[in-house]
């Protein structure tokens, strides 16, 4: 089957019979849900970009079983350049987005998953790498979205999943059968997952000999029995209800994340990619993790380009693009920025092949890029808020602006420069706060800081990969020291 058409894609996931809640009800038309269709607008971006011939190289691949041009974010990595490739697609992606497309957590489970299953096999011998590949190559073949569902609830976090008090903190097996498993449990914050047509899981910790029932990955289909999802607020979000598109600021874009409850859901064996190897569990979450924390050099990058843009377009209608500072600033802004770029691309360049011969990326620049993500874009953002002045915060709704009678006087006082409609300074402010505040915030501040796992989770993966034996030889051997 060839690439699908953003319209085909939209019309794939419309097919699917979901169960998504949102304010207390089941929502009835997920797709046209003013709150919704922008994070299915941004996963539909991920099939638009992919028709472009300009983009061709960047996002799609040529899969080297079937030879058949596939989607890039279904695609096993096989060498540092398709390492790289995917780093530039996020960028671009971020850049035409300006929020989470969602459709990485999937890329980077494929990627994980691939490499974790044939190495339980060769240990086991089990048949989980085969499992995965059937399933590879169906998604791969119906070009499908995929969501990686890694975070547990946790519960208390001082206890190991099996001495939680209520057993369904995580994600455990409750029943095995000879055709399949039963499994309970929930995943939080799942990016885009009602965006998706299938879902993979994975266990959130490492874990050791009793936690063997939580030692598990699978994929289902999101229309799963049992398995529903209960939509995240984001702030500003009703803003989308109120006929708005100025007010929204990015109204054709978002993301989405939701609280997805497996209640008692079946997985037949073909869809099991791990069952009960407890030391493969933590291999699966580094990994995970791993390619996760390098994806954000890249989307958050791409969405920093637009933020960057907006600062300097409300400086020019401002009057202030010639003030050295404001110059400066969006120097500093860019610096971080690209910094971040930087990682995102080293750890890519510096990846290497796992057993199973798909490309991992180099883990400690990887966590390296990630723990600078946790703070650049907040001081990028700060840098914009301060370009930005507080009109971005102050300004009156579109329907003032509108008003016949309050209208001139919105019209007159927020003018900027002569020669820029009042209009358009107010919308250049609502896309930076839409970024900064509002619900694109989710995906581009708070989301820097939590997302592919909280900063103490990258130090821990520093101190482990940052080999400080060698550098005190390093040091020992130059001071002439002999012990
Ligand atoms: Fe992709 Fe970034 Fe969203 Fe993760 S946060 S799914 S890497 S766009
Ligand atoms: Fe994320």
């Amino acid at each position: 089957m060839a690439l699908m058409t953003g319209e085909q894609y939209i019309e794939s996931i419309r097919k699917i019979d979901m169960c998504v809640y949102m304010f207390g009800k089941k929502i009835e038309d997920r797709i046209n849900d003013p709150i919704l269709r922008p994070s299915l607008n941004s996963v539909r971006m991920t099939y638009d970009l992919a028709q472009m011939p300009e983009y061709e190289d960047l996002m799609t691949a040529v899969s080297p079983e079937t030879g058949r041009r596939i989607n890039r974010f279904t695609h096993i990595h096989r060498s540092t350049d398709d390492l790289v490739k995917k780093v530039k697609m996020q960028r671009l992606c971020g850049q035409k987005t300006a929020s989470c497309f969602q459709r990485c957590v999937g890329m980077d489970a494929f990627n994980a998953v691939y490499s974790t299953s044939y190495e339980t096999d060769q240990k086991y011998g089990t048949r989980y790498f085969e499992n995965f590949k059937k399933f590879m190559f169906y998604v791969q073949d119906h070009d499908l979205t995929v969501d990686g569902a890694m975070t547990d609830p946790k519960g208390d976090r001082s206890l190991p999943p099996h001495l939680q008090a209520d057993p369904d903190m995580f994600l455990r097996v409750v029943e095995r059968r000879p055709d399949g498993i039963v499994v309970r449990g929930a995943k939080a914050h799942q990016t885009g997952i009602l965006n998706s047509h299938e879902v993979i899981v994975m266990p959130t910790i490492s874990m050791g000999p009793e936690d063997k029932d939580y030692a598990v990955s699978f994929a289902v289909p999101l229309d799963a029995k049992g398995l529903f999802m209960v939509i995240g607020r984001q702030s500003c979000d009703t803003r989308k209800m109120e006929n708005s598109e100025m007010d929204v600021g990015n109204a054709e874009f978002g993301g989405v994340e939701a609280l997805v409850v497996f209640d008692d859901v079946f997985v037949p064996n073909d869809r099991i990619f791990l069952n009960g190897e407890t030391e493969f569990a933590g291999v699966l979450v580094e990994r995970f993790a791993g390619y996760h924390r390098q994806s954000y050099g890249g989307c958050k990058v791409g969405v920093g380009d637009v933020l960057i843009g907006a600062a300097a377009v409300a400086a020019d209608y401002n009057g202030v693009q010639k003030a050295s500072h404001i110059k400066d600033k969006l120097i500093e802004m860019t610096h971080l920025n690209e910094t971040l770029y930087c990682c995102g691309i080293a750890c890519s360049a510096e990846g290497a092949p796992t057993e199973a011969g798909n490309y991992l990326i180099n883990m400690l620049l990887a966590n390296v890029c990630k723990q600078n993500i946790t703070r650049f874009p907040y001081e990028i953002t700060r840098l914009a808020e301060d370009i930005a002045g507080g009109l971005m915060v102050t300004a009156p709704s579109e329907k003032d602006l509108r008003d016949p009678k309050i209208g001139p006087y919105v019209e007159k006082y927020f003018k900027g420069v002569e020669g820029v409609s009042t209009e358009n300074r107010l919308r250049i402010l609502r896309l930076i706060e839409n970024l900064v505040l509002g619900t694109a915030a989710v995906g581009y501040r708070t989301e820097s800081m939590h997302g592919a796992g909280s900063p103490q989770a990258q130090r821990i993966m520093i101190a482990r990969q940052g080999n400080l034996a060698m550098k005190k030889e390093l040091a020992k051997k130059l001071a002439h020291i002999k012990e």
